[in-house]
């Protein structure tokens, strides 16, 4: 169960379940080949049976993490993939 303070951080996007967030080139899709940015999020909802991480189903697996734009911006020559969903 997380705290007052920390469950308004994550409402506001501030704080978020990150599961892992890395560099890398796209293996797959219309921008396969290009650099891009992963970032993964738990508490996707989705379900599909086909899915590779679903480690990331259950958000409480994944402590909210102050999440800082500056990472990102980093690599902002790349394209971002955003991957799971939040409940
Ligand atoms: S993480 Fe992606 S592949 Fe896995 S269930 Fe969610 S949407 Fe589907």
């Amino acid at each position: 169960m997380l705290s007052k303070e920390i469950q308004l951080e994550v409402n506001k996007g501030a704080m978020l379940p990150l599961m892992e967030e890395f560099y890398t080139i796209q293996g797959e899709g219309s921008h396969t080949g290009t650099a891009a940015y992963f970032i993964r999020i738990g508490g996707c909802d989705v379900g599909c049976h086909w899915c590779d991480v679903k480690e990331s189903w259950n958000a409480e697996l994944h402590p909210p993490t102050e999440f800082q734009v500056h990472r990102v911006m980093r690599f902002a020559h790349s394209h971002a993939a955003l991957e799971a969903e939040l409940e």
